[in-house]
């Protein structure tokens, strides 16, 4: 049995998925004619209480296609250091957007409305212009953390002030609110777009959904196809994106009591120097020196457990869809033996 925690987006289609995933009726997208991504797009922007939405290939393309359609050239976006848009899109936002990111230091990746305040420039011809704010939630690299809604709403209130827009990076969206019970609607009025994967912990094999007003979508049309991002019988996998939306939201949930199991057997390692707190399906701890992540990892995997480092010292696990109780409790079994 191998245990695969390297990343809830090693997921497979379930039997179930790949059967509506054949059943879906297509057309092509590029002309606004396949049913199933039209349907797809209806349900996340009903969802999100906005008016329109754009399946995209994945969440860098969502994220990117955002921060295009919300600044000019000689903008800059303000966002947490460990935001995935500055860590892991390969400087797209300089490349595609030709934009600065004005970097800030959150707590585990969450800001405060008086950071995000502090952080706008005022309006100089030398300065860059503060134009955009991204928020992630959950955030990854700070270990899964749920963003508390009054932050969000009082970071909200800073960028009405100040006129900038303010983008949601919900790749793990679900996962905060399944556990907050805060109803996507809720989250939704609060933000002017949102990107959500429906290829992580939701177990879709491909895509993302960006989400915002008609006229911002209709722009986001536009640059979806200047990135080569226009599918057309994509309607296969929009049928994957619904069928995890009606039937793998509530089950993150065990994804959860899972993360929580592990952790709780980490924190009694002596080989284990701290745990970031655990709040979703992601748990990031740090190792005692002289242990290295390398050193760990490859015992890990020697006994079929899969992770990655996220530091010399420092090692994630993500629990997902296809990390079943056995699974974990295997895993368990094998961490307490190497102490
Ligand atoms: C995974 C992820 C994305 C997008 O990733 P793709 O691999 O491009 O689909 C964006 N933001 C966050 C926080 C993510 O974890």
């Amino acid at each position: 049995m191998i245990v695969n925690l390297v990343s809830d987006t090693v997921t497979k289609p379930t039997p179930a998925m790949q059967d509506a995933m054949w059943r879906a009726e297509v057309g092509d997208d590029v002309f606004g004619e396949d049913p199933t991504v039209n349907a797809l797009e209806a349900k996340c922007a009903g969802m999100f209480g906005h008016e329109a939405a754009l399946f995209c290939p994945s969440g860098t393309m969502a994220n990117q296609i955002a921060l295009k359609v919300h600044t000019r050239p000689l903008d800059e976006v303000i966002c947490d250091e460990m935001s995935h848009i500055y860590q892991y899109e390969a400087a797209g936002y300089a490349f595609h957007s030709g934009i600065g990111v004005n970097l800030l230091k959150g707590e585990n990746g969450i800001l405060t409305a008086d950071l995000v305040e502090a952080a706008i420039k005022p309006r100089q011809h030398w300065l860059p212009k503060s134009s955009l704010v991204v928020l992630e939630n959950t955030c990854n690299k700070g270990g899964g953390g749920i963003y508390p809604m009054e932050n969000i709403r009082a970071i909200r209130q800073v960028c009405l002030q100040h006129g900038l827009s303010l983008h949601l990076d919900g790749a793990r969206i679900f996962n905060a609110l399944v556990e907050t019970g805060d109803t996507p609607a809720d989250i939704g009025a609060e933000v002017d777009s949102i990107s959500i994967c429906l290829s992580k912990g939701l177990g879709a094999p491909v895509g993302s959904v960006l989400i915002g007003s008609k006229d911002f979508i209709a722009e986001a049309r536009r640059f979806r196809k200047v990135m080569g991002g226009g599918m057309r019988q994509a309607g296969y996998l929009a049928a994957a994106g619904i069928y995890a939306l009606d039937n793998h939201v509530e089950r993150l949930r065990d994804d959860h009591a899972h993360a929580h199991m592990l952790a709780g057997t980490l924190s009694q390692l002596d080989w284990v120097e701290s745990i970031r707190p655990v709040q979703t399906n992601i748990v990031i701890f740090d190792l005692k020196p002289p242990l290295t992540a390398v050193q760990v990892l490859g015992q890990l995997l020697q006994q079929g457990i899969k992770a990655t480092a996220f530091g010399p010292r420092t090692i994630r696990f993500v629990t997902h869809l296809d990390v079943t109780r056995e699974m974990v409790e295997k895993t368990i079994e094998v961490l307490s033996r190497e102490s």
